[in-house]
């Protein structure tokens, strides 16, 4: 299960006096944040825009949008239930017994989420919790941090951002991440849960022709593949859309590996992976896989909601002379250090406004900066503009119209 500070750390400011009136208040939101991922002393001064060239934002805004974790993803009953299910089904569709020496070397898996319906932003995760590898009451991840929670089994990848918005417009699908036989299938569960629970959750099970199994938990209900108990499936096909069922707070994917004996994997090999020696992925990603997901243009902040209600991006790309306008940019894994170069480029690719940010914090999960112009160009340029960050080696860009 994946669990959100009820109070993320969305400072917004309509000028500097108040961003620090603001950040001044949010005692409980430092209470509840994440130790690694602990609101800087001050969230307002850090979303200020630096060394900025041109004219300058009137508004600057942002934070760690916090995710805190613990309690169970499946209730025991459930867990058990799953189990036997498995077992059974494989039983009934005499899959053939997995050769035992192999077990705990698994490979080749693809990443297991994909952009669906028209997705076409650069990013849409971001991940919360590992496999917890030490004993009851101690974390430990594979890297040897303590991005889990005590007795974690599998990891958690939620959606970001506008994980509910996401959902409900199908934009990110669940797949396979290796070819096998679904042995395991639940739909029909409600799926905007919000808090720790006992339901049993919409999900798939694929045995491997190894016989290890992978599971695909929290979908949206009504999502799950058509394929039923003994389909087989390929490598990358479509499971299911991420979700919110069973016990969930959030939309997100948990998936966890048994190896042939099922024994737990943890499919990220590292120093601390106690469970299996090599990686189950056919490339797995960087322990801090940091990118930006999304660059938003709009007249106003995208706006988030209390669960489950969808957020409001609040995009807008055609903008008019002189409105007030905003531009957002949402990282995963955003780093202390690392900087940032923004850019807004008239048509003629003349410079409107830059400026830098610096990641404030050791480590943000997720983390979102916003700059507002109370009123943008009033007399123009009209035509094609771009907003242009460049991060972690690559440049994001966005265009937008403006008009009279
Ligand atoms: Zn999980």
């Amino acid at each position: 299960m994946l669990r959100k500070n009820r109070m993320p750390e969305h400072h917004r400011a309509s000028n500097n006096a108040n961003a620090r009136r603001a950040r001044g208040a949010p005692a409980l939101c430092l209470a509840l944040a994440l130790a690694a991922s602990s609101l800087p002393a001050s969230a307002a001064d850090d979303a200020a825009p630096r060394d900025v060239s041109g004219t300058a934002p009137n508004a600057s805004a942002g934070g760690a949008y916090a995710v805190a974790e613990h309690g169970e993803h499946l209730s025991p009953q459930f867990r058990q239930r799953a189990w036997n299910d498995i077992r059974d089904n494989a039983r009934k569709l005499k899959l053939a017994a997995a050769p035992r020496s192999s077990a705990r070397s698994l490979g080749g898996f693809a990443w297991p989420l994909a952009l669906n319906n028209g997705l076409a932003d650069p990013g849409y995760h971001a991940i919360s919790n590992y496999v917890d590898q030490a004993g009851a009451g101690q974390v430990l991840d594979y890297s040897c941090g303590a991005r889990s929670y005590d007795g974690h089994r599998g990891t958690d990848y939620y959606l970001w951002p506008f994980s509910w918005y996401k959902m409900d417009n199908n934009q990110v699908k669940v797949i396979a991440a290796a070819a096998g036989t679904i042995v395991g299938r639940y739909d029909g569960n409600f799926d905007r849960s919000c808090s720790v629970n006992n339901n049993n959750w919409n999900a798939v099970y694929v045995q491997h022709a190894d016989g290890s199994v992978a599971w695909y938990g929290h979908m949206k209900n009504g999502s799950v593949t058509a394929k039923g108990v003994g389909a087989s499936v390929a490598q990358g096909e479509y499971l299911g859309i991420v979700g919110s069922s069973g016990s969930s707070t959030e939309p997100h994917l948990h998936f966890e590996v048994y190896d042939a004996n099922a024994n737990l994997i943890d499919p990220y090999a590292g120093s601390c992976n106690g469970l299996n020696l090599s990686s189950a992925w056919a490339a797995q990603r960087p322990y801090y896989d940091s990118a930006i997901n999304k660059l938003i243009v709009g007249n106003a902040q995208p706006a988030f909601a209390s669960c489950p209600n969808a957020e409001s991006p609040n995009e807008n790309t055609a903008l008019r002379y002189g409105q007030q306008a905003s531009f957002s940019a949402f990282y995963r894994d955003q780093l202390n250090g690392q900087q940032s170069q923004y850019r807004i480029l008239r048509p003629n690719g003349t410079v409107f406004a830059s400026w830098t940010h610096n990641g404030p914090a050791p480590h943000y999960a997720s983390s979102w900066w916003n700059w507002t112009w109370s009123s943008f160009a009033p007399s123009g340029p009209a035509g094609v503009w771009r907003f242009e960050v460049a991060y972690n080696g690559t440049t994001y860009s966005k265009n937008f119209t403006l008009s009279p």
